[in-house]
């Protein structure tokens, strides 16, 4: 029988979540539902050199408003706790020193200076690229070249320490990634790579085999910068006798910058003017703010949509994919290698389809805090209707409302080119009758269109004559939905008083 379903996002706490980890979070959640597995959120946080205020927070309400929902994590709970890795540090000693004790990892007591010394050296001599490997290790000063006595009196001493996984020399490692196929490294290639300090944390590599194992995680679900670690983490299970229940890989390809000139970084966001974090990042140090997605206005499932394309497709020209829907048609089979260029309009057209899908009541309730904040005054219930028409013509909420303000308010500003062009001429006589042709109906939009085009037949008017003069009269703006729509919402009184208004106030 297979294994339980079990996948993790794990991110280290040294940031804002970028969006590239949003979609690796979301790669993992849709694999682990449309399996029927478990989706758990575990917080890395070895290096607490590199920890930052207030970004796991961050993680936490990020994955919540994309509606990437852990079944475990440190929020939720779990039987696999704790699952932040610095409540878990009593649990890796154990593992390190069966490690060291079968032969398999080694003390090291180099200190920093004498490793950039080497390295230095190793400059000077046209070696560009040292490492600290099975062959350099034999001249540092480790437990591999002390005695004994030498060793354990360094300890006593409480001398600072790292442990280095003792990397075998020319032995092949092979393993699977489901995106990828088989990958098969030589161990030459490999460093000693340190995975115990003595502050008494183990590093990211071993921390992470361990958790995943005492997890049970199935799959391994991460992004493609983490591939060249993958060998240093096969090689773990091997150590530690976990071969058997080593997870299955799968390496996500690379979101690229639109242009597709390398990896989509932090900093595109602001120099090309769309956000790379799901929410707004405030910069605890600078007090910096970085815009998010859910600020800018963006639905989190158009949000989610535009995230799973980068990298994945179903399979046919169908676009739009709600979370349940993506769930459904999820697979890792069809995530491809090849790095996917971020596209910054495909993201608003995602938004703007969303918008247009979604229901003129929802919409309604949505829009009421958006002009509350810009204490807009409104009549909910035309709200409904109001988003009908504007929901066609704008890609988020604020710029429904920005489009449609004369829904709320009666203009106070009209649209010069339609004025200078239109207006002078005989617009005035126009409006004033097709004013008092409205009041004789029953002010539908279907029956003030009947009576405009009465109107316009009887007096051998063309539309461009009388259709622009009325719209700016009662919007002020030279363009927008049915004419006829707007006047039925607004109702007679209300464009009776602006059509006098502009009489007014227009030349
Ligand atoms: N803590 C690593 C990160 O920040 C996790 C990598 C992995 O998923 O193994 O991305």
């Amino acid at each position: 029988m297979s294994k339980p379903v079990r996948v993790r996002f794990a991110p280290s706490p040294t940031g804002p979540l970028h969006i590239g980890g949003v979609r690796t979070a979301l790669y993992n959640y849709l694999f682990a539902k449309k399996q029927g597995g478990t989706f758990i959120l575990r917080i890395e946080d070895t290096d607490q050199t590199r920890y930052i205020k207030g970004a796991e927070e961050y993680i936490q309400e990020a994955l919540k408003w994309s509606g990437i929902v852990p079944d475990e994590g440190p929020e939720k709970g779990g039987d696999y706790g704790p699952y932040r890795q610095s409540d878990r540090k009593a649990g890796y000693g154990k593992f390190v020193q069966q490690l060291i004790d079968e032969d398999k990892a080694y003390y090291a007591f180099d200190s920093a200076e004498e490793l950039t010394e080497m390295r230095e050296q190793a400059k000077k001599a046209k070696m560009p690229n040292w490492q600290y490997n099975s062959i350099t290790r034999n001249s540092m000063k480790n437990s591999l070249t002390l005695s004994k006595d030498e060793v354990q009196a360094k300890l006593d001493a409480n001398e600072p320490y790292a442990v280095r996984i003792k990397i075998p020399r020319n032995e092949e490692v092979r393993f699977h990634d489901t995106i990828r196929g088989w990958i098969v490294v030589n161990t030459s290639n490999l460093d000693d790579k340190v995975i115990f300090k003595s502050d008494g944390m183990p590093t990211y590599h071993m921390a992470n085999v361990i958790d995943d194992y005492n997890m049970k995680i199935s799959h391994v679900i991460r992004g493609e910068e983490w591939l060249p670690s993958a060998p240093l983490h096969v090689l773990l299970y091997r150590f530690l006798g976990w071969e058997d229940a080593m997870p299955e890989f799968a390496h996500l390809p690379l979101i690229l910058k639109p242009d597709g000139n390398g990896k989509l970084s932090k900093r595109d966001g602001d120099r090309l003017g769309f956000p790379v974090f799901p929410i707004n990042w405030k910069n605890p140090e600078t007090g910096e703010t970085a815009s998010g997605y859910r600020e800018q206005g963006y639905f989190p499932e158009a949000f989610t949509n535009m995230l799973a394309f980068l990298g994945w497709n179903p399979g046919s020209d169908q676009e739009i994919y709600p979370l349940q829907d993506l769930i459904d048609a999820f697979s890792l089979e069809r995530v491809g290698k090849a790095g996917a260029k971020f596209d910054a309009k495909k993201t608003v057209w995602f938004n703007e389809q969303y918008l247009k899908n979604t229901e003129n009541k929802k919409l309604a309730e949505l829009l009421v805090p958006v002009l509350k904040e810009q204490e807009i005054e409104f009549n909910t219930a035309q709200l409904p209707s109001i988003c009908g028409l504007l929901k066609e013509r704008a890609s988020f909420l604020t710029e429904m409302v920005q489009n449609g303000l004369y829904f709320f308010k009666a203009p106070n500003e009209y649209d010069e080119k339609t004025i200078n062009k239109k207006w002078k001429e005989n617009a005035p006589h126009i409006v004033e009758d097709l004013k008092a042709a409205f009041s004789r109906t029953d002010y539908t939009a279907q029956s003030l269109k009947e009576a405009f085009e009465t109107y316009l037949a009887q007096n051998e008017l063309s539309f461009g004559k009388a259709g622009p003069v009325l719209r700016v009269a009662i919007t002020g703006s030279g363009m927008g939905p049915s004419l006829f729509d707007i006047c039925a919402i607004l109702g007679q009184k209300e464009v009776e008083s602006r059509i006098n208004k502009a009489l007014k106030e227009l030349p």
